[in-house]
């Protein structure tokens, strides 16, 4: 393919910061999170780079399970919600998915089934975020009733922070010690941790820790916790100037009148819009590499391109390579100017960007 809209994604990096991610809680085992594509970078050629070391993956759903294991992945395979409907246990048994249990329908399913060999079956308790999950008045029972049943072999007890990426950590603390005071004399280990939890709790996050964002290379956390972690972002989205142009001063560039000149400007145009996945709401000034040169964003983004502002780069020319972002330019970066964060970006880079893979 001819348009130069491109996001290429290096395996080595995803590997090392997987590598890391695990080292932080020593002793501990980490699933991978690969749900939503992989967070946009592809899910059976990220799982199949960690098939190696990963001790297991997690998703979504078990659409997203089935994709992996026709991939050929043999990793265990989490499904975070678990089964959405009763049929969907003979697939779990026939394919050795684990599975989410985090409500009473779940488990009724569960002990009404025929199951191949006892279920591998991840205990969801709601610690305070208040999304899915047992209420801590529950969780026993709902332990007990499992733990009881030959359909059931090992339980994992888990939940989930609410707020892990947050400066003062107070919220998870209490989380943390809900969770754990309700599960002391509980067999089995525990999963508490998201990225951001991972990185802030290491190195006692728990027996099982779950990187999503950390994988990708990208750091959850903000302010003084941002420590330099050695994460390598895993996509760098990429395009090309394919016209330039200068314009005088006080004209309004692309639709509407969101920029409009101070001075003669030289405008780039760049092969990637929003149907390619890059957020229409970033704002002026939202930063943009040119030929390896930070300058930014001006006028609003179309559906196929946007503009950039080449005034500082006099020598830049029609055909030069662009990052959108990448590691010149953290997705964070582009996030915070468009008013979302890394993940929602990374998931919606559409099927029109090619995705190239790097040390595969
Ligand atoms: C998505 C998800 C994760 C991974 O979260 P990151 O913030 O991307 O690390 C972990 N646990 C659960 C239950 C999830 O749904």
């Amino acid at each position: 393919m001819a348009r130069p809209a491109r996001a290429h994604i290096d395996l080595q990096a995803l590997r090392e910061n997987y590598q890391w991610a695990r080292q932080l809680n020593a002793g501990c085992k980490a699933l991978a999170v690969v749900k939503a594509d992989a967070y946009g970078h592809g899910a059976a050629r990220v799982a199949l780079a960690l098939a190696d070391q990963a001790d297991g993956f997690a998703v979504a759903c078990i659409e997203e399970a089935l994709a992996l294991r026709a991939s050929g992945v043999k990793n265990p395979i989490l499904l975070l919600e678990g089964v959405f409907d009763p049929t969907e246990l003979a697939l779990v048994s026939a394919h050795e998915l684990w599975v989410v249990v985090h409500c009473q329908r779940q488990v009724d399913w569960i002990l009404s089934a025929r199951m191949a060999q006892p279920l591998k079956v991840w205990l969801k308790m709601d610690s305070g975020m208040h999304r899915l999950g047992f209420a801590p008045q529950d969780y026993r029972a709902a332990y007990a009733a499992l733990a009881q049943s030959p359909q059931v072999g090992e339980i994992v007890l888990m939940s989930h922070f609410a707020r892990a990426d947050e400066t003062d950590g107070l919220f998870s603390q209490q989380q943390r010690a809900h969770f754990e005071n309700l599960c002391v004399d509980l067999p089995g280990a525990r999963s508490m941790a998201n990225s951001a939890g991972l990185m802030a709790w290491s190195p006692r996050a728990g027996e099982w820790v779950r990187p999503g964002l950390a994988l990708y290379g990208i750091s959850p956390l903000s302010g003084s916790r941002a420590f330099a972690a050695p994460l390598k972002p895993a996509m760098t989205l990429v395009s090309e100037l394919i016209a330039v142009r200068e314009v005088p001063a006080g004209e309004a560039i692309g639709y509407g009148t969101h920029y409009t000149t101070q001075g003669v400007t030289r405008i780039g145009v760049v092969a990637m819009g929003y149907a390619d996945g890059y957020p229409r709401a970033a704002a002026n000034g939202t930063p943009v590499a040119v030929a390896g040169q930070r300058t930014q964003l001006v006028g609003r983004v179309s559906m196929d391109m946007l503009t950039v502002d080449l005034t500082q780069l006099p020598h830049a020319v029609a055909g030069d390579p662009v990052e959108l972002w990448g590691s010149q330019i953290g997705v964070e970066e582009v996030a915070r100017f468009s008013q979302t964060i890394p993940y929602e970006l990374l998931t919606r880079v559409t099927g029109r960007v090619e995705r190239h893979y790097r040390n595969p």
